[in-house]
């Protein structure tokens, strides 16, 4: 087996067998492997002709069909698998061989194998790749983690085969061990509170126009000429003026309202619980999909809990539709906000030195939350790379600033009339919290000094105080 690949991909399921032809498709000579052999067969076959494919049916034939440094990408089953494919690999690589891990691997399993694979001399890159397999095949957005050394090497291979937008590839530098899968992990639960946004916003018009699915599809195709233009919105335009073939009813209508998950969205808000990082907007999202899929407790609440409603009929549908496009704007921007403030958090932890704005860059293309309004936020991180809050930059609060109006009647009329909107309530909340003069959290304060002596601080002088509650109630300094 002579060593002539630049690149291996090992796991040909969807994911893997995509990026092995797109590296093919980019003049690399590719090694490819899978743990069942038939499926290497059938990329060959199938795919053979779209470039070079090295075939091996062991990890060994495999790893000495590669060129050094070897870079060998994983994209194989999250967790034990890809523990038990590097099990196998290691002892066939040599220092300075590069194992980058393609998968949706959580960020903490990325700190603790590039931890290991780094004593055995290896690099280990634990590359965040989305877009599915349609991004994979045609041009992901790929966010590598990891050594710089290791991107010197790698990078320009990567950069080749990702997204491009206005020329500019969707892939750049993360930030080491776990930043790369720990960014992704924040798009995924982005994307999380991205299309719970949407669906509220689809049931706001549903509930307020009695429009068709058809009608609220056009709606969408309309929003996405705008501010608004996105991967997202673009496909519920689509998904909406689909026709079921079985029923001929839109297609919508005939899909259980049981959202499932996979797990990111989760991982999100455990890490900003963790980082204390108010992310309300994922969070609400990813409740949101477990309270539709809570069916006992939706059964058992049906036709009991009262609805105590009011009617707030729609006078001007035109200015209602443009209130929940702003509505959505706004609460979108919340959710990014939240987002990147998790990203900072982290970085700043775990001192990961991430480029927030290089984030948003390599979003535009390639990846499911791609979108026209991402330019802005490179923009603003640009003219300040510390930006504490993305909500507070001058483009974001003038643009938000112009639909809060708009967002408060949203928000106002779904509660009197009964439309769970979970994600634009709660980042309404957030925003007139994150404004506020004075929150109620002096009383918190006072209640946790009282039962618990945690003390406080005041706000005419400096110091940590405590009130003896139980007694004369004299203030001490504490
Ligand atoms: P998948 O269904 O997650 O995994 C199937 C692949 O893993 C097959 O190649 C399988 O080999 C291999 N595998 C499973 N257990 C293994 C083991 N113990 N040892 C060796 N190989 C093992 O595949 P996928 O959907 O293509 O996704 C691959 C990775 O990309 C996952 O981490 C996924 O989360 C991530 N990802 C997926 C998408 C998507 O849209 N699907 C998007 C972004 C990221 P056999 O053929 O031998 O069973």
């Amino acid at each position: 087996m002579s060593a002539r690949a630049q690149i291996g991909v090992t796991g040909l399921a969807v994911m893997g067998r995509n990026l092995a032809r797109n590296f093919a498709r980019h003049g690399y000579t590719v090694a490819v492997h899978n743990r069942s052999f038939a499926k290497t067969e059938s990329l060959v076959a199938e795919h053979g002709d779209e470039g070079e494919l090295v075939p091996s049916e062991s990890m060994a034939d495999f790893v000495a069909s590669l060129e050094r440094p070897r870079k060998v990408v994983i994209m194989v089953k999250a967790g034990a698998p890809t523990d038990a494919v590097i099990a196998e690999l290691v002892p066939l690589l040599e220092a300075g061989d590069i194992v980058i891990d393609a998968g949706n691997a959580h960020f903490p399993d990325t700190i603790r194998r590039e931890a290991e694979l780094r004593e055995h001399g290896l690099h280990f890159v634990g590359s965040g790749v989305s877009g599915g397999e349609e991004g994979a095949l045609n041009g992901p957005s790929i966010m590598p983690g990891g050594s710089r050394e290791s991107y010197e090497v790698l990078g320009p291979i990567l950069e080749s085969i990702a997204a491009r937008v206005d020329g500019v590839p969707c892939c750049t530098y993360v930030g080491p061990d776990g930043a790369g899968h720990f960014v992704k992990m924040v798009h995924n639960g982005i994307e999380y509170a991205d299309m719970q946004l949407i669906a509220e916003a689809y049931d706001l018009l549903r509930l307020g126009l009695g429009a068709s699915a058809r009608e609220i599809g056009e709606i969408f195709a309309e929003w996405n000429t705008g501010d608004l233009e996105s991967f997202l919105i673009e496909i519920t335009a689509d998904v909406l003026a689909h026709t079921d073939a079985v029923t001929g009813a839109a297609f919508v209508d005939v899909v259980a309202d049981r959202a499932e998950q996979k797990g990111t969205g989760r991982w999100t808000v455990q890490n900003a619980l963790d980082l204390g990082v108010p992310i309300t907007g994922i969070a609400e999202a990813t409740f949101a999909r477990a309270l539709s899929g809570s069916t006992p407790q939706r059964e058992a609440a049906r036709g009991v809990l009262v609805a105590g409603t009011s009617d707030v009929p729609v006078t001007d549908r035109a200015a209602f539709v443009e209130d929940v496009r702003l509505a959505l704007y706004a609460s979108k921007v919340v959710a990014y906000s939240q987002g990147f403030d998790q990203i900072a958090a982290a970085s700043a932890e775990r001192g990961w030195g991430i480029d927030r704005g290089a984030m948003a860059r390599i979003w535009r293309g390639g990846c499911i939350i791609r979108a026209r309004f991402l330019d802005r936020i490179t923009e603003a991180y640009e003219r300040t790379p510390e930006l504490p809050l993305l909500l507070a930059d001058e483009y974001f609060a003038d643009a938000v600033g112009r639909g809060v109006p708009a967002w408060r009647r949203i928000v106002a009329r779904a509660a009197a009339t009964g439309v769970p909107t979970p994600a634009f309530s709660s980042s309404l909340a957030y925003y007139d919290g994150v404004r506020a003069e004075r929150l109620p959290a002096n009383l918190i304060q006072a209640q946790r000094d009282f039962f618990g002596a945690h003390t406080y601080q005041r706000t005419d002088r400096a110091g940590t105080f405590h009130t003896d509650w139980t007694g004369d109630r004299t203030e001490h300094d504490a």
